[in-house]
Formats: C-alpha cells, structure tokens, sequence
C-alpha cells in the first residue's frame, strides 16, 4: 500500500462523517423546495433555518443576520461590492491590505477601475498590519475597511478585535474575510466589532459549493443576486439545502471541538516546524505566534516550489506552493513579496497545512521524506552550488 499524507487542509478539508450524516437525508427523501408550502418544503425550510441558528450560533451572531452564499468568494464580492455601492456617495475610499486572497483582491482591482481608491496597508515581516497604520489611513470619505481575518498561504492572524473596535470608533464599516479562521480560532463579530464577514463551507470539513456572509443588524446592502425571495429577496436563487445543513452541522462539530483540536494540531504544527527549519535555508513563514494552529509554510533557498510540490506527490504528499504557475510564467505570491522577501527566495514556497486527521506519523512521515526531496532538487541548482 502506498502512502497517502494530505497536508492541504488550506485548500480544501475532507467533509467530516457529521456533515456528511447530515446532508444525506437532504440529497434523497428530503428533496422538497424550502420555499413550497407543503410538508416536504417546511421540513427543508425548517432545516434552512435551524441551519442558520446555528452558524449565527457558532459566531455570536444572530439568526437574521446571516445569508447563505454559494462560495466564500460569493460572500467577499457581496460585501464589498455591495457597501461600494451603496455607500459611494458618501466616499470612495477603500482600505485593505496587501496580504488578501483574491476573492478579495481581485474584487478591489475591479472597484478601482469603476473609480474607487483602493488603499493597500503593508504588512510587516510576519504578515501583520500595524493598528497605527490603519488609524492614520482611514479619511473622511472612507466607506469600508476589509482586512482578512487569518492569511491562506502563511497562516498569519490579524489583530482583528483591535481592527474592528478602531473602524467603530472612527465610524467605518468592517468587513473581514474570515475563511481560513472560522472553525478553527475563537471568532465573535460582537466582541470584535465585526461588520461584515465571509466564510467558507468547505474549509471547515463542510461540502464546497457552499458559503455565508454575516451582516451585522441595521446594515442595508443592495440585493446580490434577483429573482425570488430566498434569503428575504437579498440572495435569490433556491436554496442549496444539503450544502447549507452540511456546512452548519460541520461548523457546530468543529466549534464544539475546536479547544482539543486547536491543541492537537498546533502540537503537531510546531513539530512539523521545528523539523523542517532544521534544514539547511528553509524558513518560516508567517507570524511564528500569530498563526493558524493547522498552517506551516516555508521558504526554501536555491528551490523552486512547484518541483518540491511535483516531488511531494510521487511519495504521496498533498502540499501547496504559494509560488503557482500560472499561464506558464512563475508567478511569486503577492503575500510572500509583501513580506518583504524577494523573489528568488518566494520561488522556493511550500504549505504544508494539517487538519483533524492529522497524525504524528503523518508529520513522520513528511520530515523523513523531505530533507531528501531539498537535496536532490539542490543537487540540480547551479544557484546552490555557487552558494555552498
Ligand atoms: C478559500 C478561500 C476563499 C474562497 O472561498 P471559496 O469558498 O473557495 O470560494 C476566500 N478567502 C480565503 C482566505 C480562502 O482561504
């Protein structure tokens, strides 16, 4: 039998036996429309709403005010483009930072070309933007604050409560992309003032396809998507029941554990760590304090990232490199560059990211297979050779 170790829990997570046992029901007999009047529609309308009781439940919010999403992106383009809209004639001025997923990203460039100033706060070394910083760029004419909550490719947490009582005080709409955290940290849009806040089914061993964005009471977004009434006529569409009911019974599961798994799998985290910087030039990356129990990414000198993931895979490794090919041209991260390391070295990225099912052996596993995975690949580099 040949060896398996996923270690790409920041891509996507197994769907946990909970979230599965749950979903089944809404697959097969209980296949009615939440919106028919009839028994079969109450029953999954009923599951639509116990669903959202206990997402508003897992986040300290309430019940109205989540809306189901298809995706975590859906839920960053919802709040961001929808506060632009509604609120462009009192400002258009946007502020986030350097470090965002492109769901976030990528939906600013767009607001910037339909005339919106896009604000970017550097991040420090570790992938931390300063409070300060953020104090002295909100303006007069500043309509929103989106600043993620826990970073995708170094794992690093923002000071997010800090963040969130500051765009308060100063009167600023708050929204953070919190895909990577809920599930996984403590999270409270209450006590952390939070505004607005995606979140991501499948990244919390829920299905994919399936999403939430938490708006805080009181605040009026235009309707996303047309149509019928679902999700009060703001997202219309029919409700994708088993995703929702998998996504919510996976998050009660992972909250409910979160203390005992959050230990178990930094314990293995760190051990994975220290292994792996025991090698020769590889380093951390990301806020060795500050970061996601689950995440561990590096940079290893005179390496090219997509060698080391092509390599990982042939003794059967499932990791990511921030350093991905795209359309053929090496791309490096943006968040490795904002960190402040150049791009040879973000060449050499690898994440390795654990989860529930994460084992010793598998963290085993991997520090025996890849300091011989370095080597070879530093046997070929001209670079290394000139170096040592
Ligand atoms: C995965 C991810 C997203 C996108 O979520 P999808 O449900 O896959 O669209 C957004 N932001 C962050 C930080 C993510 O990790």
């Amino acid at each position: 039998m040949s060896r398996f170790v996923y270690a790409d829990n920041a891509a996507t997570t197994k769907l946990s036996q909970t979230a599965l046992d749950a979903m089944l029901p809404w697959l097969a007999e209980g296949y009615g429309n939440p919106s028919s009047v009839y028994r079969l529609g109450r029953e999954a309308r009923r599951a639509l709403d116990q669903a959202r009781d206990q997402v508003a439940a897992a986040l300290g919010a309430k019940s109205e005010e989540i809306l189901f999403t298809g995706t975590g992106t859906e839920a960053d383009n919802w709040a961001i483009r929808s506060v632009a809209e509604s609120k462009k004639e009192k400002g258009r001025h946007i502020i986030s930072c350097a470090i965002e997923h492109h769901a976030v990203s990528h939906t600013l460039e767009d607001l910037a070309k339909q005339g919106f100033e896009i604000e970017y706060l550097p991040v420090d070394e570790c992938g931390r933007v300063s409070v300060e910083a953020l104090d002295a760029a909100i303006r007069e004419d500043t309509i929103l604050v989106t600043i993620m909550f826990a970073n995708n490719e170094i794992g690093t947490i923002q000071p997010i409560a800090e963040i969130g009582a500051l765009a308060r005080a100063r009167g600023v709409l708050f929204h953070t992309d919190a895909v990577q955290a809920v599930g996984h940290v403590p999270v409270d849009v209450a006590v952390m003032n939070i505004d607005l806040l995606s979140l991501s089914g499948h990244k919390f061993r829920g299905p994919k396809g399936v999403g939430a964005l938490y708006v805080k009471k009181g605040i009026k977004l235009p309707n996303f998507l047309t149509g019928g009434g679902q999700e009060k006529g703001r997202r219309a569409g029919t409700e994708n029941v088993a995703g929702i009911v998998g996504m919510a019974a996976a998050l009660t599961e992972a909250v409910q554990h979160m203390d005992e798994e959050r230990a178990k799998i930094t314990a293995l985290r760190d051990k994975l760590i220290q292994g792996m910087t025991a090698i020769p030039a590889v380093k951390l990356t990301g806020d060795p304090v500050n970061r996601l129990p689950g995440n561990a990414s590096f940079v290893v000198e005179c390496v090219e990232g997509e060698a080391m993931i092509l390599m990982l895979d042939a003794v059967g490794i499932a990791a990511s490199s921030g350093s991905a090919c795209s359309s053929g041209a090496l791309d490096p991260s943006h968040v490795l560059l904002a960190i402040g390391l150049p791009h040879e070295i973000a060449h050499g990225s690898v994440r390795l990211s654990l989860g529930e099912e994460s084992t010793e052996d598998d963290v085993d596993y991997i520090l025996e297979k890849f300091p011989g995975i370095i080597a070879k690949l530093r046997a070929m580099s001209p670079l290394w050779e000139a170096k040592s």
